[in-house]
């Protein structure tokens, strides 16, 4: 989908590619051969449903190749189209690049609304779609690996992996040629959470930083910020159920499709969810303002926004009434190129998606390292440190003279498992490209935010690996 701005999803992020190149040194050429989506396949194909033949049509992109595999959501939408699979796959690309996970970009979409079948039918049209993106050579462990996105979830990425299973029975990395699968199925602790516990480590790592944090005009933790988040669906839930749970935040206002919720004192994610949940609607939730329609509360007067619905949804139209001081983009794209010129004049400080949103396909490159080495994290370690630890309690209480109680002796006793393992994993790579965008918008007084930092950093990573390619 495009923006009501005049310039589309595609162009946006290309936009924002091109200030970004032209920040940094590259050899000529090698930035408009990064930038290029290197193939993309358009599947139509037909399916026997309700006594009939249905036909449906598919994208996936690849952007870039320099490493493989390539790797990129599958969303089911009925606005999806080419140019939006182009601009996912390129933001995929850099998004990789920024958290040093090693793969190239892509991404894929069928044009469909899924609520308008049943699981059967789904599954149907699932394992057909992964039956023709094989033949194309378009999935695959070593190849290109999909993950879920907007409308799909583990179970259809379950769907993709038995289907790519019986069409390769000798793959021993069979199930390596997708993630986000049900941990049942080869799938990997803390995946369903992961983009939005990186939206709260993201954030986290900016508080920790006080000139940023003072640059945006805030002060202190997140503790007590108010929160306003766009979309409660897989991202947007977590992240909002992280900082009001775990980091002490107010989430005042929790837009939706049919409305926002609007609660100064701050709402509780669990009841609204459930609220949700049950009724498919946020009106009808007592205990808040319902303001039908919602979009207006972008605008409200908050500390954090946080978009983690769509693309699109800041324009040069609202930009200017924006009252956040800080704008989390744990949405794909959902601030528009010129919106974002806007915004940075405004001095609101941008965690830009290619960066925030990081989560998902980090923990989706720690699912496919287990699915490659066929164990499960922690199940070589976790006993011995557990061991360790009862070594050193052995000894700290024979100098004490006395047991060592409480928390401090059951961490000492308590071996990491596989969802500690991935938590730490996801907060490390979090961090890191936190500190590695930070030093190289302050290194280069050509660029003056975030966004175009991110890009730098990873415009230079790719180029070094196509200048020890032969090409
Ligand atoms: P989702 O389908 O689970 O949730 C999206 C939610 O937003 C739904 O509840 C939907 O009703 C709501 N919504 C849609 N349009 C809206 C609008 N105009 N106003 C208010 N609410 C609206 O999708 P998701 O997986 O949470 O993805 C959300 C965004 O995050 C997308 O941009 C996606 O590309 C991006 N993203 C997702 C992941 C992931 O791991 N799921 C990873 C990285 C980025």
């Amino acid at each position: 989908m495009s923006s009501s701005d005049q310039t589309s999803f595609l162009e946006n992020v290309n936009l924002c590619f091109d200030r970004a190149a032209a920040a940094i040194e590259l050899p000529s050429g090698l930035a408009q051969q990064i930038r290029t989506c290197n193939a993309i396949c358009e599947v139509k194909f037909g399916v026997e449903l309700r006594g009939g033949y249905e036909v449906f049509t598919g994208w996936r992109a690849t952007h870039s190749e320099h490493v493989l595999p390539v790797k990129g959501g599958i969303r089911y939408a009925t606005f999806a189209d080419q140019q939006e699979v182009e601009a996912l796959a390129a933001l995929m690309t850099y998004k990789c690049s920024i958290v040093n996970v090693p793969y190239g970009g892509s991404k894929g979409a069928l044009k469909i609304d899924p609520k308008k079948y049943t699981q059967d039918e789904l599954e149907h049209i699932t394992r057909r779609f992964t039956q023709e993106l094989d033949k194309r050579g378009f999935i695959g462990p070593g190849l290109n690996v999909p993950a879920p996105d907007m409308g799909t979830g583990q179970r259809m990425m379950a769907w993709m992996a038995d289907e790519y299973q019986r069409l390769h029975p000798t793959d021993i990395n069979a199930r390596g040629c997708v993630t986000g699968k049900p941990v049942h199925f080869g799938g990997i602790q803390g995946r369903t959470e992961a983009t939005g516990r990186g939206v709260q480590y993201g954030l986290r790592e900016f508080f920790r930083n006080p000139d940023d944090v003072k640059s945006a005009g805030l002060e202190g933790t997140l503790e007590g910020k108010k929160i306003i988040v766009q979309g409660l669906g897989n991202v947007g839930y977590h992240a909002a159920k992280f900082f009001e749970e775990e980091d002490g935040a107010k989430i005042i206002a929790i837009l939706e499709r049919d409305g926002a919720l609007l609660n100064e004192e701050g709402l509780s994610v669990e009841a609204v969810f459930a609220h949700k949940q049950e009724k498919g609607c946020m009106e009808g939730f007592s205990g808040a303002q319902f303001v039908p329609g919602g979009a207006e509360l972008l605008e409200h007067p908050c500390d954090i926004l946080v978009p983690a619905a769509m693309e699109g949804v800041i324009t040069q139209e609202n930009a200017g009434n924006i009252k956040a001081k800080v704008i989390a983009e744990a949405a794909n794209g959902p601030v528009s190129y010129e919106a974002d010129r806007i915004l940075n004049e405004k001095c609101v400080f941008i965690l830009p998606d290619a960066y925030l949103n990081a989560g998902g396909v980090t923990v989706s490159y720690f699912e496919w390292l287990k699915n490659l080495s066929h164990v499960r994290f922690g199940r070589m370690d976790r006993r011995y440190e557990e061991a360790q630890g009862q070594a050193i309690l052995d000894v700290l209480e024979q100098a004490l003279g006395k047991p060592v109680e409480g928390a401090a002796r059951d961490s000492l006793l308590t071996g990491p498992d596989e969802l500690t393992l991935v938590r730490s994993g996801l907060d490390d790579t979090m961090r890191e490209a936190y500190g590695e965008i930070r030093e190289v918008h302050l290194s280069n007084d050509k660029i003056n935010d975030r966004r175009t930092a991110a890009f730098a950093l990873s415009i230079k990573k790719i180029a070094a690996i196509y200048e020890s390619m032969e090409l």
